[in-house]
């Protein structure tokens, strides 16, 4: 069994949504549809979550929401005239928003928020399931409620309760046809809707897709497959291959750095249940798309993916005969922990330890504050901070056991005239990490490029 999962530019517009249905019925492994809200038609078009966020806040204020609920309708209006689905389905839709939108007084903001917001979701999925059926084709829209999708914590930020696993995966056990799941959002044990964050439908196929133990997830999105680099940066990395095969842990070390097919928190389910993942594209469904896996074959030598991520800080603490000084590397993260600080490399010298730390945790106004508390408790000799660094990730399992695969990247960046900063390499391998100045980051990720894919 496949679960499928279709973002909201694949579920636009009328036309985009008989791409959707031409897809799931031409494999009949494809039982699980899971939907998000209509996307953008445009670039200068607005997502039904957004339409249902504007909705929210008007009707919070208390006055006439009117106007941005009819927006909301029309947008499913005009799919359900163009699919000539007729007129019930709308007035569903409006009627089930009209009862959302009478809550506002007995719900708290995050609470009358998630409500709303998972309506898009809902509704889409309600719409689409109609529309199968008027294709003569057997589909159920399934509620996250029956089937047992259980969240907990904070309202727009909801992650699921493990247990609902068992009961998610026994409402699967016996059924036929396809059954139209909505995604983005769950219930807490209390009843109440809960959605996970933004772009959360993708959570929710991953968590079925684990539930239900599917052959594959396919995730059906607007790229024919992830390209080895950001082609914002290398334009012509579209006239070369997409990356067909890559592990779980090579998409974890590129979407660190800034790969975003999606949120790598969104797949852990899938990833922890080991379903092969396969990104691809609702526009061109005869192109395989990248899959994404436990293992692959791997040709020693190459590399899979290189990323790059901006906004990263170093602080740099130097002291003479530090590294006789027993504790100093845990004293030194201590303070960052007391901070609530989290750090992502750690490059060391001799007399040296540098701490590298996400610009968001450690913004000018902070500095001050932090770099004084590591004085107090460790009393260096120097201690720098080093703002406007860019993380590279050169990623490959092809690069176990291979000699020359820094080097190859060093000496590009060299022939480029990029200094490096810092460089890292755990013994896994699978990846290094070298820190620039942001300054030259697109330089260092077309020289790169060229390097491992020219
Ligand atoms: N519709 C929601 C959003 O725009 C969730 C999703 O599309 O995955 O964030």
């Amino acid at each position: 069994m496949k679960v499928c999962k279709f973002g909201g530019s694949s579920l636009a517009n009328a036309e985009q949504l008989n791409k959707v249905m031409d897809i799931v019925l031409a494999d009949p492994a494809r039982r699980i549809v899971v939907v998000s809200a209509p996307g953008k038609r445009d670039s200068g078009d607005t997502k039904v979550t957004d339409l249902l966020i504007s909705l929210a806040d008007a009707a919070s204020t208390g006055g006439d929401c009117s106007l941005q609920l009819n927006a909301v309708v029309e947008r499913y209006a005009e799919i359900a005239c163009d699919l000539d689905l007729g007129d019930e389905i709308t007035e569903r839709i409006r009627k089930d928003l009209e009862d959302r939108v009478a809550k506002v007084a007995d719900l708290s903001k995050p609470e009358f928020m998630d409500l709303l917001k998972a309506a898009g979701e809902d509704n889409n999925a309600k719409l689409v399931a109609v529309a199968f059926e008027k294709r003569g084709k057997k589909a159920r829209y399934a509620n996250p409620k029956d089937t047992g999708m259980v969240l907990k914590g904070d309202f727009g930020d909801a992650t699921l309760d493990p247990d609902s696993y068992t009961t998610l995966s026994r409402a699967f056990s016996n059924f036929d046809g396809i059954v139209v799941y909505p995604g983005f959002f769950g219930y807490t044990k209390e009843g109440k809707v809960a959605t996970f964050p933004r772009g959360g439908s993708d959570i929710t196929g991953s968590i079925l897709a684990a539930a239900v133990c599917a052959d594959v997830y396919e995730n059906f999105t607007d790229v024919d497959s992830v390209y080895p680099c950001d082609p914002r940066i290398v334009e012509e990395v579209k006239d070369g291959e997409g990356i067909p095969t890559m592990t779980y842990r090579e998409m974890r070390e590129l979407a660190y750095a800034g790969f975003g097919v999606f949120n790598d928190d969104a797949v852990i389910p899938a990833v922890r249940a080991r379903i092969p993942i396969n990104i691809r594209n609702t526009n061109h469904p005869s192109e395989p798309g990248t899959m994404i896996q436990q293992s692959r074959r791997v040709v020693p030598g190459t590399v899979v993916g290189i990323a790059s991520a901006d906004g990263f800080v170093n602080i740099v603490v130097e002291k003479y005969l530090m590294n006789r000084e027993i504790g100093f590397g845990r004293r030194l993260l201590q303070v960052l922990e007391e901070e609530g600080i989290s750090y992502e490399h750690m490059p060391s010298g001799v007399d040296s330890q540098c701490v590298v730390v996400k610009e968001q945790f450690l913004p000018k106004e902070r500095e001050h504050k932090i770099v004084g508390a590591i004085k107090r408790e460790l009393n260096p000799d120097f201690v720098t901070v080093e703002r406007d660094l860019t993380m590279l990730m050169v990623v490959g399992e092809g690069m176990c056991y291979t000699p020359g695969m820094l080097a190859k990247a060093c000496l590009a960046l060299a022939s480029a005239g990029i200094s490096m900063s810092m460089v890292n390499q755990g013994s896994s391998e699978v990846s290094f990490m070298i820190a620039i100045r942001s300054q030259d980051r697109d330089a260092a990720v077309k020289a790169l490029y060229k390097a491992f894919f020219g």
